[in-house]
């Protein structure tokens, strides 16, 4: 059977993946840890569009996502991750003068990024998001934002708008054109609109066969060719567009135009180095999944301690693809919220930092290299002098 690419509209995506049924969202928390070992699956297949290096999951099936309370994605209990945010937000303020304006956020979340943005630049936010928290928020910034909690859609046209921005939501969404789309209609015949958009890069993800980076929730992956591509494609004119957070999340910043102007960017040209990419991670990803397999089991054998620091969907697909016999003997996180709940499909109960002084652990499997330094330094000060490392 052949799948159409929903980004560029090419046919014939090359399947190169087959991760089998894992469970269908990663971030939300359960109560109960018969619910986190209930909790439905659905078959991952990546499939890549050899016109616009555009990859997706061409089995994803929409209808089991449902973002709702529970949903536990904010990163910015991280030191290193706010200081990412707030270097970010101050950029934006400075280019594109975001001083007294009107902003919209899609898929804000915990709306911690968007409070930012408006509380620095004396802005005004509305925060569409079902998942959004409004009670969560601290400081005046929150008397500047309001949130509805619900998915963003064409009736959401009247709002003002001086900027949009949608961070790390279009993986989220099948039908990339069409989403692009409507927001296009949506900003019609206003010019003066910018619009941000950043999302996860694929291309080291390819790179590193970080089969931990794959998950139900990402059902569409992007590369900055593709990523601009269903921008154009929409009548957007592409005003900045690069990599960040150690090369690890794309940023687009565009324009609404009548026509595109067709000058690509350089950086844009990437369709062979994605195609290696892919190349790369289907010869070599199944050895990647046994090789932390086997390193794991054998420490287990030993009777040695093994733990997991981060438990987010990396945390979920990660030990997903180890599968149920390998028992790790802990798994933390810094983010409060996520103390004592169950990870979906996983069946295992997230602790905080601190249980770790009584596991003792001899390995830390960290999920994210860029929270290296800082997790170190977090176990240094627990008098921890477990090995450390990351995926
Ligand atoms: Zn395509």
């Amino acid at each position: 059977m052949s799948y159409d690419c929903p980004n560029c509209g090419a046919s014939g995506l090359d399947v190169f993946y087959e991760a089998g049924e894992i469970p269908v969202h990663s971030c939300i928390m359960l109560n109960r840890r018969e619910d986190a070992l209930a909790f439905p699956r659905r078959a991952l297949t990546l499939g890549a569009c050899p016109q616009c290096a555009f990859i997706s999951n061409i089995l994803f099936d929409s209808s089991v996502q449902a973002y709702t309370a529970g949903y536990e994605e904010q990163q910015s209990f991280s030191p290193r991750f706010r200081t990412f945010q707030t270097e970010m937000i101050g950029d934006l303020i400075r280019t594109y003068d975001l001083h007294h304006k009107d902003v919209i956020e899609i898929g804000c979340g915990k709306g911690d990024f968007l409070v930012e943005l408006c509380e620095t630049g004396k802005n005004r936010g509305i925060g569409i998001d079902p998942t959004s928290d409004p009670e969560r928020l601290e400081g005046p910034g929150g008397e500047r934002v309001r949130f509805l909690k619900e998915l963003y859609g064409p009736q959401h046209a009247d709002l003002p708008a001086d900027f949009v921005c949608c961070r790390h939501t279009l993986e989220h969404i099948p039908a990339t054109h069409e989403f692009v789309g409507m927001i296009r209609e949506v900003i019609g015949d206003r010019r003066d609109v910018v619009v941000f958009f950043e999302v996860p890069a694929v291309e080291r993800v390819l790179e590193e066969e970080a089969f931990w980076d794959v998950y139900y929730e990402h059902c569409s992956y992007f590369s900055l060719g593709s990523l601009a591509h269903v921008f154009r494609r929409n009548r957007f004119d592409i005003i900045e567009l690069r990599k960040d957070f150690d090369e690890q999340y794309l940023l687009i910043v565009v324009r609404p135009v009548s026509s595109v102007r067709k000058t690509e960017r350089a950086n844009e040209d990437d369709i062979s180095k994605i195609a290696d990419g892919v190349a790369t991670f289907r010869e070599g990803v199944r050895r990647t999944i046994d090789g932390w397999r086997d390193r794991l089991t054998a420490l287990k054998r030993q009777d040695r301690c093994v733990a997991v620091w981060g438990s987010g969907s990396k945390c979920v697909s990660f030990l997903s693809a180890m599968g149920p016999e390998l028992k790790i003997d802990a798994i933390v996180d810094i983010n409060s919220f996520r103390h004592g709940k169950w990870l979906a499909g996983i069946g295992r109960q997230v602790e905080a930092p601190e249980s770790l002084v009584g596991y003792a652990p001899d390995l830390v499997v960290v999920m994210n290299p860029i929270y290296l330094d800082e997790i170190q330094r977090h176990l240094d000060s627990m008098g921890i002098s477990a090995e450390v490392t990351a995926v």
